[in-house]
């Protein structure tokens, strides 16, 4: 999914031509199309990229490269400083890569791979996660929430209908356009914690307490846009092979806000895992994206991320005291890159009616059994 900064002048470096163009932020790549936005004129990489303000208002870009001789000029002043903003908080992911498709043919064979692959890892399981037919992990997450959802303190799970529809009303609103691997299945589980996890094949749990932290429904979208970054990437079941064969599966499934206290029910089979800083940083940076394409207030997710780091900073002390977060980046950091990624100017639209909202805070007056 692309995200338009704004319009500038690419000049190819082989031609006298001045072509009007689009700048676009395409994960960790800047791409320059025609004023339709149809036709590609270049696509770099923003970690290989070079801002360089010729004037006070002008900026030009181009690829860091001697042998690259294009640019591009960008004379709204906005637009340039909203294009240098993301160069510089997108350079810091990861490169993005095509992995070939393989297709294996039996599950055995799945975690024969897995297994095999645990020597190199984690560096390839996000490669390796590509790998896996989607229909398994799809059955893979099912039995995992079965299993999970009963471990966590209250198993009941949050039914009442019009609440349900409410939040799938803003699921949808989100994912519109974002090419994601799996639909979304949510599940609001009774509890009184707040924290939301997404499990293998975009199942998605909320924990109930969460609907009452927040401070709006956009708010809780944006917990939700960063849980559908765990998706989108498909880090569960990238952790998933990360663990594979030493036996703490459960260790993956640990709430994505307040670990602490799961941690605690769980146990140390899950010292070893949490998702890594890229990891979080791209679902956050997804999320964003997600949320600025869907016209939703991008913000929530710094506000909510302080608010649990205030109301938890004991759990966050003996999760951080085992060294279970000791890779997650610090909140603070986290807050800081959202508040840069989040454009205030951003035109926006509340994400659920007031109605929708009271419904959904109400989920919980309708519960079951989970098998039920
Ligand atoms: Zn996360």
């Amino acid at each position: 999914m692309k995200l338009l900064l704004g319009n500038a002048e690419f000049f190819d470096g082989t031609s006298a031509a001045v072509r009007n163009c689009q700048i676009w932020f395409d994960y960790d790549e800047m791409v320059l199309t025609d004023l339709a936005g149809d036709q590609e004129y270049a696509r770099w990489f923003a970690a290989k990229l070079l801002c360089d303000w010729t004037s006070q208002t002008v900026m030009v870009v181009e690829l860091n490269k001697p042998t690259s001789t294009a640019y591009v000029k960008i004379t709204n002043t906005e637009t340039a400083q909203s294009v240098e903003r993301k160069i510089r908080l997108v350079a810091g992911l990861p490169k993005r890569e095509n992995t070939k498709k393989i297709v294996f043919g039996s599950l055995a064979s799945i975690a024969l791979i897995a297994v095999a692959l645990i020597f190199f890892l984690p560096v390839f399981s996000k490669y390796a996660v590509h790998n896996v037919p989607k229909s398994w992990e799809a059955e893979l997450g099912k039995s995992v929430e079965e299993t999970l959802i009963p471990a966590l303190s209250e198993e009941k799970i949050c039914k009442a209908s019009t609440g349900q529809a409410a939040l799938e009303q803003m699921a949808k609103r989100l994912t519109k356009g974002m090419d994601l691997p799996f639909d979304p299945v949510m599940t609001v589980v009774e509890s009184k914690i707040p924290n939301a996890f997404a499990l293998p094949g975009g199942r998605i749990t909320i924990l109930s307490k969460t609907l009452e932290v927040v401070d709006s429904p956009d708010e809780l979208a944006a917990v939700l846009a960063h849980e559908l970054g765990h998706v989108k990437h498909r880090h569960s079941m990238q952790q998933l092979i990360n663990v594979a064969g030493t036996g703490i599966v459960f260790s993956m499934f640990i709430g994505d806000f307040t670990g602490g206290s799961i941690v605690a029910s769980v146990g140390e089979s899950m010292l070893d895992s949490s998702y890594s800083r890229d990891m979080e940083r791209e679902a956050d940076l997804f999320a964003v994206q997600m949320l600025e394409n869907a016209g939703v207030d991008s913000t929530g997710l710094a506000s909510f991320l302080e608010k649990i780091a205030a109301e938890h900073s004991e759990a966050n002390a003996l999760t951080q005291a085992l060294g279970f977060l000791s890779s997650h980046p610090p909140t603070q950091e986290r807050v800081d890159t959202l508040n840069e990624l989040a454009d205030p100017e951003a035109k926006k639209t509340p994400v659920l009616s007031e109605w929708q909202w009271e419904s959904l805070k109400n989920i919980c007056s309708e519960t079951a059994e989970l098998s039920a």
